[in-house]
């Protein structure tokens, strides 16, 4: 692929590495590429970082026909810049796009256009421990038409931003709920997809989870209401009884890069896993049983969130005590490991720039 690159012609001042916020800063340059029917992908193109003209009637402002991607950039020991997995960032865009009628950008594209940006802005990548470039790639329907279907012309956009230790002092485990009024996704629909549209949908549940002195909740699935299926934005794993379960990948659950990495240590590691449908009633009998050991989100952000509290009709359950568990941190650790470069990397997830 052909990148042009335009630079900034004044950098930004790097903000103070201790109090970054997540996502309210970015870098000097950003990544773009345009599709049209005619031309399929073209001009791909680094430019400086900033605001982007769109007619009001485009298409993505009226029916959200929009994929996008979350990854970071971390800096390891040596001063070098490395990446976690990025095909598989580039692949799950593939199956979102697909979804969403949205033609797909070739893997090796995507890839080229994430390492060209971030070698560009390396200086962002910050050193400080657990500080991280997140990395937001993502592509919506820019037609200027009301008409309902799919866009004509698209726009692929790679932002970047600072962002802090997600955990100061050791993982704090969270208390959830589980939601049972809204869903985030049916079988079917797009639950699958990293899509804007699904977060559209979930907001109002974390809003009222957070007043109730809640920090995220607990999905279950939108027919049976019953299936426990995501932790907020995160995938879920738990330990009963020695072996590790997590919702199967039914069309409704996010397929989470973190997720699959957790499966893939757990299983080197000897751990039976079990990818099943799980109901919340199970859950609570195990913890009434003293067999729920361990509960935890996983996703790019958090990498591991240890759950203390887990709350459903009423009924309130402590995991652990409260306290983060052995195995979710032996996964934590091992997934920063590999991340930053600290540790070893026999499965080659670590991508040096
Ligand atoms: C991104 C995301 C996840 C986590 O995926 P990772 O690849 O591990 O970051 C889980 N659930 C939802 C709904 C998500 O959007």
């Amino acid at each position: 692929m052909d990148i042009r690159v335009e630079k900034a012609k004044a950098l930004k001042e790097l903000p103070d590495p201790n109090t970054l916020l997540f996502g309210k800063v970015f870098t000097d340059h950003m990544f773009l590429m345009d599709y049209d029917a005619g031309q399929g992908w073209h001009d791909a193109r680094i430019v400086p970082y900033g605001p982007l003209s769109l007619a009001p009637s485009c298409m993505v402002l009226h029916y959200a026909q929009e994929v996008f991607e979350g990854m970071k950039a971390y800096r390891d020991p040596e001063g070098g810049v490395r990446l976690f997995r990025p095909s598989e960032n580039a692949r799950r865009m593939q199956s979102s796009c697909q979804r969403l009628c949205i033609p797909t950008i070739p893997e090796e594209d995507f890839v080229e256009a994430v390492e060209t940006l971030v070698r560009l802005e390396e200086r962002w990548v910050p050193s400080l421990a657990g500080t991280s470039l997140y990395i937001r790639p993502f592509v919506f329907a820019t037609d200027a038409s009301l008409g309902v279907h799919a866009s004509h012309s698209y726009l692929f956009c790679i932002i970047c931003c600072p962002v802090g230790a997600y955990y100061k002092e050791g993982l704090n485990p969270v208390k959830i709920y589980v939601e049972d009024e809204d869903v985030r996704a049916v079988r079917g629909g797009t639950g699958f997809t990293k899509c804007g549209g699904n977060y559209a949908a979930s907001i109002r549940a974390g809003e009222r989870a957070e007043e109730r002195g809640f920090s995220q909740v607990l999905w279950l699935d939108g027919v049976e209401r019953k299936y426990i299926e995501e932790v907020g934005s995160m995938n879920v794993l738990f330990k009963v009884d020695g072996k590790v379960i997590t919702p199967k990948l039914t069309g409704s659950v996010l397929p989470g890069i973190t997720r699959k990495s957790c499966l893939d240590l757990l299983r080197d590691w000897g751990y039976v896993v079990e990818e099943r449908l799980i109901t919340a009633q199970e859950l609570f009998d195990a913890a009434e049983a003293g067999t729920l050991e361990e509960a935890w989100g996983s996703g790019t952000a958090a990498v591991i969130s240890p759950i203390g509290t887990l709350a459903w009709e009423g009924k309130s359950v402590l995991i652990n005590g409260g306290q983060i568990g052995s195995l979710s941190q032996r996964l934590y650790d091992t997934l920063t490991g590999i991340q930053w470069g600290t540790e070893p990397d026999p499965y080659g997830w670590s991508v040096k720039l």
